[in-house]
């Protein structure tokens, strides 16, 4: 992970409740050159159940609580120095799309030394029952722990409300979209796309570093 002197992160952030769409969207836009998607949900997922991170994290997932913030940092800059030792994640040739981090202050005010956060999408739905469909729908398709309990997806709809909602008055409303994710995902897709064009353009005409554009093939 780069010390603070070190070059940061260019990074786009997607907020919003579990069964927003941050997932989808990010998968999207992480196909484009130059953007690394990093999940951080799918990232606790893909550690083997049988290692040491595999079984502490397990506890929290399955019931829905979030993962403590010093074991959070600590997997996600193991994730980052993995990528960046295979040349995949640089900070002056890719854009992070990251999706479910931060989800607390504490997050991201660790995570303000080494990423320069210069867009973020709150993907907001205010129809608390369309989210939890969305989730169950998800869970008999996914196989989802965290999913499946009716329980579990009260606590995490209501833990984003306490924590995660609150973290975006960490940054400066300027940089906040926000999108009503009760649209299709083509909908949101598309005012994301065009939001980002835009940064693109003004970014391009202030000769600051370009967005989305990577120098050679991946
Ligand atoms: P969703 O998009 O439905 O919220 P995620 O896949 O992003 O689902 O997250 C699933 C679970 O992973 C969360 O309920 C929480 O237990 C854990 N988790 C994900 N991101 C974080 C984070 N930044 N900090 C702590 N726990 C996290």
């Amino acid at each position: 992970m780069p010390e603070s002197t070190a070059a940061k992160f260019r990074t786009i952030l997607l907020f919003g409740m579990p069964g927003s769409g941050k997932g989808t969207q990010g998968m999207v836009l992480g196909q484009l050159p130059g953007v690394v998607h990093v999940s951080c949900g799918d990232l606790f997922r893909k550690l083997p159940k049988y290692g040491e991170l595999g079984k502490e994290i397990l506890h929290y997932f399955s019931q829905g609580l979030l993962v403590p913030d010093d074991l959070t940092v600590r997997i996600w800059e193991r994730h980052v120095k993995i990528l960046a030792l295979q040349e995949l994640l640089l900070p002056h040739q890719h854009t992070l799309v990251l999706d479910g981090l931060p989800r607390n202050f504490a997050q991201a005010e660790r995570l303000d030394q080494s990423l320069d956060v210069i867009q973020i999408f709150h993907l907001n739905i205010s129809d608390t029952a369309a989210a939890m469909d969305r989730l169950k729908a998800r869970a008999l398709r996914e196989n989802r722990l965290d999913d499946i309990n009716e329980e579990v997806i009260k606590r995490r709809l209501a833990l984003y409300y306490e924590e995660t909602f609150q973290t975006l008055s960490f940054y400066d409303p300027s940089i906040i979209y926000e999108i009503d994710a009760s649209q299709t995902p083509l909908e949101v897709l598309g005012q994301i796309v065009n939001r980002l064009i835009e940064i693109k353009r003004a970014r391009d005409d202030a000769g600051r570093s370009s967005l989305l554009e990577s120098p050679g093939p991946r």
